[in-house]
C-alpha cells in the first residue's frame, strides 16, 4: 500500500531502535542520545536509564553475561564498576518487572545499588558525563547523582524477635 512521503518519515521515526543487548560505551551513548532526541516519541517517556552496581565480590564484567535483553531498544553497557541499561518505553513503576525479565538471577541479590533517570534532560546529561569521563561518572558520590529507589534487603534494618509468653494466666494457674 502506498504511504505518502511524510507519513513514511513519521512511521520510521516511531520504530523502536533496531539494536538490542550489549553495546560499547560509545555506541550505547550514541543510541540513547538518538532515541531521546526523537521528538515523535513522548516527552520524558522514552524509557529508563538505569545504573546498577554489583554487590561486593562481583564484577560488572561478570554480571553483564547474565544480562539478556529481549526487547528491541533495551540496551546495556559497562561504565567502570557499573552496568548501565536503557529500557525502552519502560515505565518507572515497571522497572522491577523489566529487570526480572532481563537478568537470570534475582537482581536484588546481584546488585547492591541502583540509580534511575527517566526525564529526557536528565538522561542526556548523564549520557554526556558517561561518554566524556566514564571513570569520573561512576566515582561520583551516590547521593548527588539521583535518589536510590530501593534499599537492598541486605541493608535494611534487621528486626530482632522479642520473647513473648502466650496465655500467661492459664499457665500460672496450673
Ligand atoms: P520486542 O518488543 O522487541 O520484544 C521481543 C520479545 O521480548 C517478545 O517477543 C517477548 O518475548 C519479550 N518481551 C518484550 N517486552 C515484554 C513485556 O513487556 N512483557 C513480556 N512478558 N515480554 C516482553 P514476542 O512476545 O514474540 O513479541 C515480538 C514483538 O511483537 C515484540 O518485539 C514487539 O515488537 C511486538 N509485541 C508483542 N506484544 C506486544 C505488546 O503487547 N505491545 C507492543 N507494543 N508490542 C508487542
Ligand atoms: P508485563 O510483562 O507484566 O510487563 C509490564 C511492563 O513492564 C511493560 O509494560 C513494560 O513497561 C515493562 N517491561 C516488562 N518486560 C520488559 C522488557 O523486557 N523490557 C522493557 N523495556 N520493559 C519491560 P507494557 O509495555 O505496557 O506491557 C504491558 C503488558 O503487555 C506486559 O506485561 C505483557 O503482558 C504484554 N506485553 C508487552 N509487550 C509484550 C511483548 O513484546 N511480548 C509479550 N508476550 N507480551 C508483551
Amino acid at each position: 500500500r502506498h504511504i505518502p512521503g511524510d507519513l513514511t518519515l513519521l512511521k520510521n521515526a516511531m520504530q523502536p531502535l533496531q539494536e538490542r543487548g550489549y553495546l560499547s560505551l560509545d555506541a550505547f551513548c550514541d543510541a540513547v542520545r538518538r532515541l531521546v532526541s526523537n521528538t515523535v516519541l513522548p516527552e520524558n517517556g522514552k524509557g529508563l536509564l538505569v545504573a546498577l552496581r554489583p554487590v561486593p565480590g562481583m564484577k560488572a564484567e561478570q554480571l553483564i553475561a547474565l544480562c539478556k535483553p529481549r526487547r528491541y531498544g533495551d540496551l546495556a553497557t559497562l561504565t567502570g564498576q557499573r552496568i548501565c541499561l536503557f529500557l525502552s518505553s519502560c515505565r518507572y513503576s515497571d522497572l522491577d518487572t523489566a529487570l526480572r525479565s532481563i537478568f537470570r538471577l534475582p537482581h536484588d541479590e546481584i546488585f547492591s545499588n541502583r540509580l534511575v533517570w527517566f526525564e529526557d534532560a536528565q538522561i542526556l546529561t548523564e549520557i554526556s558525563q558517561m561518554n566524556d569521563a566514564p571513570g569520573a561518572w561512576h566515582d561520583l558520590p551516590l547521593p548527588t547523582l539521583a535518589p536510590v529507589i530501593k534499599q537492598p534487603v541486605s541493608q535494611q534494618p534487621r528486626i530482632h524477635p522479642q520473647p513473648v509468653t502466650l496465655l500467661q494466666n492459664e499457665v500460672e494457674s496450673e
